[in-house]
Order: C-alpha cells, then sequence, then structure tokens
C-alpha cells in the first residue's frame, strides 16, 4: 500500500475516521515522507491526527513535547482506548513508572510518548533518545518558543537541539497562534526554515462579523439585542471590570437575563454565573476577557463588543465562543477612536521592553485596520492568518453593506496640513475650528485666521472632519499624543501630502440616520 493509502487506511481503522479533514491529508503526508512541517490550525481544527496518523505509519515512536502535563494522563488514555500504545514522561510520574517506560521506548513497544519540554532536554533523556527509533518529533504549543512571555519559553529554546541531534528524524510544529510575527518567530528558533507551512482551518463560516463606528454604544447594542437576538444566549465584552458591571445591571434594568463576570467577583459567584450561562437558556453574560476560556457552550448566538480587542487574535478567539453549533452566530462590535487611544495609553503605562510595546502598538493597529477596512471583513481575517479566502464571502457587514467611500484625498491634505500649520500642538476640535474658518476668540488669539489652511474646509460639516480625521489616525497617517489629545504627522504622510498617493476614506452614516431606531439615553 502506498504511505497516502496507508494512512487514510490508519485514520479509520484505528481513528474511526471516514476522510482526512482539509490540510491534514498533504500535512500527513509530508510527515510520513520525513519532512518537516509547520501547522496552523485553530483550537479544535484536528491537530492531533496530524501528527498520530505518521506516528503510527512511521516506524518507531513519536515523541510529542507539550507544555500541557495536566492534559497528558487523558490524551494517553484516549490513545490507548483506541489500541495505541501511548506513553508519558513527566514531573508527575513516579520513578518506577519513568523505568518502565524508557524501556518500552528502547524495546520498541510504543508509538507515542508525550513529554514535557524540560524532561526533553535533560542529557538524561537525551541518551535515551540517542538509543530508541524514532519516528518524528511534534512540538506542541509551538508558539512558546516566542518572546511573549510564556512560561515555558527557557525550555522551547533548547528544542533547536533536536534537529542537530537528530537531522533524520522529521518535526512537526503545531500551533493554534498563528500571526506572521509569531510565525516567524517559530520558524527561527526551532530552525524551521526548510518546514512546508500550512495554515488551514481559520474561517468560521457561519459567524457573520460586523463592526459599527460607536455613536451611543448602549443604544446601538439594545438595538441589537431587541431586534435581532430576543432571548437568544450571548457574551457582551467590555475591557473594564467596572464597565462590566453597569452593563450588566443596565441591561437587568432593560428586561434582560444577563450577568456579570469578571476577575473582581467572588470566585464562587463568577463559578455561579458561569454555570448558569451554560445551563440556562437565553442568558446574556457580560464579562471581561476572564470569561471564556474553555467555556464551551455550542449554542452562543452572539458575541458582542462594546470595546475593540488589542489584537485580532483576541478578537477572533472572542467572537470564535459563538456559533459552535455551526448554526448562524453574529460577532458584533462597535468601537471608536476613544478605544484606541485607551488601549494605547494601557501599552504606554504597561511593563515591558520598548520593543515588547512597539509590537503590541502594531497589533493594535492590525486590529485598527480590521476595523476601518472597506473590503470583505472576513478575508482579511483570514489574511492575518494566512489563511486565504479567494473571494469575499457574503457574510460579514462589508459584503451585505458594501461600504460607501469618497476620494478624501483633498480633505486628507487639508487636514494634515492644518495640523502641520499650526505646530503639531492642537487637537482634532480646534483643527475642525481652523478649517471651517471659526472666528473664536482662540483662534484669534493664536493668529490662526492668518494660516493659509484657515477656512479650506468649509465644504465639510464637523461630523464629516471628525471622521476624516478618525480614520487618519486609525490609517496611522496622525499620531495622537496621549496627554494632551495634539495630532501629529506621521512619516507614512509624505506622499500624500506630494500628491502621489490617493486615499479613499469611508463615509460614516452621518448621525441622524444611524440613530433612526432609538429613543435617546
Ligand atoms: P486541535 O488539537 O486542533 O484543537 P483536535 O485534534 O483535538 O483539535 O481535534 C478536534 C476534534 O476534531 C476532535 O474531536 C477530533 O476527533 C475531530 N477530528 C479531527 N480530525 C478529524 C477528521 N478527519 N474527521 C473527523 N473528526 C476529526
Ligand atoms: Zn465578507
Amino acid at each position: 500500500m502506498s504511505d497516502t493509502g496507508t494512512a487514510l487506511h490508519t485514520l479509520q481503522s484505528v481513528f474511526g475516521y471516514e476522510n482526512f479533514r482539509a490540510h491534514q491529508r498533504d500535512i500527513v503526508d509530508t510527515v510520513i515522507a520525513g519532512g518537516d512541517a509547520l501547522v496552523l490550525m485553530p483550537t479544535g481544527g484536528g491537530k492531533s491526527l496530524c501528527y498520530q496518523v505518521p506516528a503510527l505509519v512511521r516506524p518507531g515512536c513519536a515523541l510529542v513535547v507539550s507544555p500541557l502535563i495536566a492534559l497528558m494522563q487523558d490524551q494517553v488514555d484516549s490513545l490507548r482506548q483506541l489500541g495505541v500504545r501511548a506513553s508519558f514522561l513527566n514531573s508527575t510520574l513516579p520513578q518506577d513508572e519513568v523505568v518502565a517506560v524508557e524501556r518500552a521506548l528502547l524495546s520498541g513497544e510504543l508509538d507515542l510518548l508525550y513529554i514535557a519540554p524540560e524532561r526533553l532536554i535533560q542529557d538524561r533523556t537525551q541518551s535515551l533518545l540517542e538509543r530508541a527509533e524514532l519516528a518524528l518529533f511534534a512540538i506542541d504549543e509551538a508558539h512558546c518558543v516566542s518572546q511573549w512571555g510564556h512560561d515555558f519559553r527557557a525550555d522551547y529554546l533548547q528544542l533547536s537541539l533536536l534537529h542537530e541531534r537528530f537531522p533524520n528524524v522529521p518535526r512537526i510544529a503545531l500551533t493554534a497562534t498563528a500571526d506572521a510575527r509569531t510565525r516567524a518567530e517559530i520558524v527561527q528558533r526551532l530552525d524551521l526554515g526548510e518546514a512546508r507551512q500550512f495554515i488551514a482551518g481559520f474561517d468560521r463560516p457561519n459567524i457573520c462579523y460586523r463592526i459599527a463606528l460607536k455613536q451611543s454604544p448602549r443604544q446601538q447594542l439594545l438595538r441589537f439585542l431587541r431586534e435581532e437576538h430576543p432571548g437568544d444566549a450571548g457574551i457582551v465584552y467590555c475591557l473594564s471590570r467596572n464597565k462590566v458591571d453597569e452593563t450588566a445591571a443596565w441591561l437587568v434594568q432593560q428586561g434582560f437575563n444577563a450577568l456579570p463576570y469578571h476577575a473582581g467577583l467572588d470566585a464562587r459567584l463568577r463559578a455561579t454565573h458561569q454555570s448558569r450561562f451554560l445551563r440556562e437558556d437565553g442568558l446574556i453574560m457580560v464579562a471581561t476577557i476572564a470569561f471564556g476560556m474553555g467555556i464551551d457552550k455550542p449554542d452562543v448566538r452572539f458575541v458582542a463588543h462594546l470595546d475593540m480587542p488589542k489584537t485580532i487574535e483576541a478578537y477572533y478567539q472572542e467572537t470564535g465562543r459563538a456559533g459552535r453549533d455551526g448554526q448562524p452566530a453574529d460577532a458584533w462590535m462597535v468601537y471608536g477612536l476613544q478605544d484606541v487611544m485607551k488601549l494605547r495609553q494601557m501599552m504606554e503605562g504597561s511593563e515591558g521592553s520598548e520593543e515588547h510595546k512597539r509590537a503590541e502598538q502594531q497589533r493594535l493597529n492590525a486590529m485598527l485596520g480590521l476595523c476601518e477596512i472597506t473590503s470583505c471583513r472576513r478575508q482579511a481575517l483570514l489574511h492575518y492568518f494566512g489563511d486565504n479566502l479567494p473571494g469575499p464571502c457574503g457574510n460579514c457587514d462589508t459584503c451585505l453593506n458594501p461600504v460607501n467611500t469618497w476620494d478624501g484625498t483633498e480633505a486628507a491634505q487639508k487636514a494634515l496640513s492644518a495640523a502641520y500649520r499650526t505646530g503639531q500642538r492642537f487637537g482634532v476640535s480646534h483643527l475642525i475650528d481652523v478649517l471651517r474658518g471659526s472666528e473664536s476668540e482662540r483662534i484669534v488669539q493664536l493668529g490662526h485666521r492668518e494660516l493659509p489652511t484657515f477656512g479650506v474646509g468649509k465644504d465639510l460639516d464637523g461630523n464629516q472632519w471628525r471622521s476624516v480625521f478618525r480614520q487618519l489616525v486609525a490609517r496611522g497617517y496622525l499620531s495622537v499624543d496621549m496627554a494632551y489629545g495634539a495630532l501629529r504627522l506621521q512619516e507614512k504622510c509624505r506622499p500624500l501630502l506630494r500628491g502621489e498617493e490617493r486615499l479613499d476614506l469611508r463615509r460614516d452614516l452621518p448621525q441622524k440616520t444611524a440613530q433612526r431606531h432609538t429613543k435617546g439615553p
């Protein structure tokens, strides 16, 4: 039988599955043939079979490196139930059992051996492996090599030694964290430059992505809940504990069955709320990001964000809690520039190196880019993870209601020049006064009436100018000074100011139309 045939036969006879999922087959073939692979798939995507099947097809024992020692026993138990000869080695195992496992490995009685990274890099283990027949190395949770504060990083970094010591044993690294930066770091640290990369399965087609500008957030949320999700279970995410408490109380006032959840609540209360959310129908959980890890409730019909998450990964994970049952679900969010400024401020104040802060800013900017985008959101989201969607999805707000754009080149030039001519020391309101030719005392005092940009922007009203400035900030043409709100020009402005670049801006709904259905606060 060919390797592929053997693989499929193994999948069916051992694991009881009819067929490989998309990409699983290619990955399995690659590893069986002795090649290295880097696999990026979201949780639940089916990563385990990507190394379990080759482990059975290739001669020798597969070593599975995983930091999650609490799960090893379970993983091994379920493999044994399928008749697979699996064991594990970690610090919880008594010495006599360690010896038994080592003996089984050496005498070729094992198909899979799960091992903690700190154990694997010990000299004792390394010399053991020299004497064993090895089918492959699987490095699970490979993002642990990345510098973003992972506990197991030191041990994971040592895993590059595997390749030096065992150059002929194929390696497969797996992770659900797939942004380009982490991916590059995994490749570099684990010396996987030659590995084939497989990125797949990030799409959640039943989730409809919708992101709107924050105007009157509570009213926007209320309308969304009343008109589209009466009686549905869902999660409303807020940034702060205070806001969680207030929002939950307010929703209850509005007649919804809502509960708060955040790390500031008493542990017992938290547990009660969580189990009520899982058991009862139609409950709304208002929560900080503390809520969600390991929550597997299939019929969450919506995830609403009243504040923008810090990264696209976070957004993807949080929205991913909707619609696990495959039925239509909404990922709904409102965002505003205030959110961005608040997040930037938090990052500035956080500990960590300058490099780390810069990277965080970039991630935040990518998130903001997803909000501001005028094309298909799903395509942009998947593209961020390196997973490609050939055409627009038809199930996101920008697909369903194509965004109205306008040529904002000239307006942007005026706005940027207003900031520049006033010495980059003023905030949005003052710049709008300059552009609209306001004769206010302050303008006169500062001599801003004399500027060439004074009054050149009367064709747009205050809200339209606000929208221009917001988009310029969001797209990185302007930065906002934290302390005073002053707008500063960024390097990116040059081609725009020189007339070498055009800029399409999103036409934001005029305030009145957007709030048509609301009754006021
Ligand atoms: P991950 O490790 O990526 O989070 P798992 O390997 O735990 O995902 O797989 C998630 C679920 O999908 C498991 O229940 C697994 O049995 C199932 N699964 C994976 N591959 C297949 C397949 N080819 N056919 C059917 N079910 C599969
Ligand atoms: Zn779309």
